[in-house]
């Protein structure tokens, strides 16, 4: 009998990519999604649930029905920006949420949790890579809700015997090779499907948020990794964690960095599309170079990110911007 994963925010655009992935590794994803930000297409295997992880009782409901052995948590609110302007809706859902899952978890005696986290636990970086030791001082309420979440559930080990794994995104990007699912946001703040919405005249063009930083462009770097990549990772983390059943964390990162134009110049190439560029001033918040060291998940997992070359970020990317976005005109 095949192991059922709970996904919750499996509709959403890492979250679908998960429950894809699943079956390859041999598990049947259950998803639980409001649709809030998510889309009933983007769910390609398994029973869809669509229900609120505010609901406890729908949540108990889903658990008795499933009977999953592990819950993969990604469904979450993911704007830096907007967290910093409105926090309430990050400590609420990213928080509360959470602990309501948990506490069915700990309920229905489901012992083994994967927590979508962030380099953005890290805050401003004093060493780069960043190796997961590095200080967690979170610079905005996203972060900071995601780091709560990896301290609660940390004494939750202790206390209560769950194991939970933590794996720390550096930039999710890239599309799933059949072009049926992809990256849907609205609205779109990350660079690549930005910069693709100005390859197709959905946007005028791309604006670089600052040109004097220490790098060696000017421009901010960052580390760009394959959402296939970023799937397999969690059921690689999944299995060794039901082995040892010991909880770990992890970043998931390539080790390499790409400034915004580098990103820019690379997609002009994959695209053939001359990109028009507008320069502009730099994003509050962001910091100059934002790069993992990413060994430990090769170390320990076995994990090899190799969807995650730039073309191939950007090929995949642009397949699926084309295919989805290629009716409309205006982004
Ligand atoms: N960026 C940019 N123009 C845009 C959007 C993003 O220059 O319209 C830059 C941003 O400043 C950052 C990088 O691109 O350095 C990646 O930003 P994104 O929002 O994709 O991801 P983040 O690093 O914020 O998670």
């Amino acid at each position: 009998m095949k192991r059922k994963i709970l996904i919750t925010g499996g509709a959403g655009y890492i979250g679908s990519h998960a429950v894809k992935e699943a079956v390859r590794f041999g598990f049947e994803p259950v998803t639980y999604d409001n649709l809030s930000m998510g889309h009933s297409w983007a769910v390609q295997a398994g029973p869809f649930v669509k229900g609120d992880l505010a609901d406890r009782p729908g949540l108990v409901k889903t658990f008795q029905k499933f009977k999953p052995t592990a819950v993969m948590h990604f469904a979450s609110h993911t704007y830096v920006g907007e967290s910093v302007t409105d926090p309430q809706k990050y400590y609420r859902d990213n928080l509360t949420n959470a602990m309501n899952l948990f506490s069915v978890m700990l309920e229905k005696k489901v012992n083994f949790f994967i927590l979508s986290s962030t380099c953005a636990t890290y805050g401003n970086p004093v060493q780069v890579p960043m190796p997961e030791t590095h200080p967690q001082n979170p610079v905005n309420p996203y972060g900071d809700s995601k780091l709560m979440l990896e301290k609660i559930l940390t004494w939750y080990d202790r206390a209560y015997g769950l194991k939970s794994t933590f794996l720390r995104y550096f930039n999710a990007a890239g599309s799933d090779e059949s072009g049926k699912i992809g990256e849907v946001h609205d609205p779109e703040t990350h660079l690549i499907p930005l910069v693709l919405d100005a390859a197709m005249g959905r946007r005028k063009n791309i604006t670089v948020f600052g040109q004097d930083y220490p790098t060696p462009d000017g421009t901010c770097v960052r580390d760009y990794i394959h959402v296939t990549d970023l799937a397999a990772a969690h059921f690689l983390a999944l299995k060794r964690m039901m082995e040892t059943e010991k909880s770990d964390f992890f970043n998931l990162g390539t080790g390499k960095g790409f400034s915004v134009k580098e990103v820019i110049a690379e997609a002009e190439k994959v695209t053939g599309k001359k990109i028009p560029v507008q320069m502009g001033t730099r994003r509050e918040g962001d910091p100059p170079e934002l790069v993992a060291q990413a060994d430990k998940a090769n170390r320990v997992l076995g994990w090899k990110p190799e969807h995650s070359s730039l073309k191939n970020i950007l090929e995949t990317s642009w397949k699926w911007h084309q295919a989805y976005f290629g009716k409309s005109k205006k982004a």
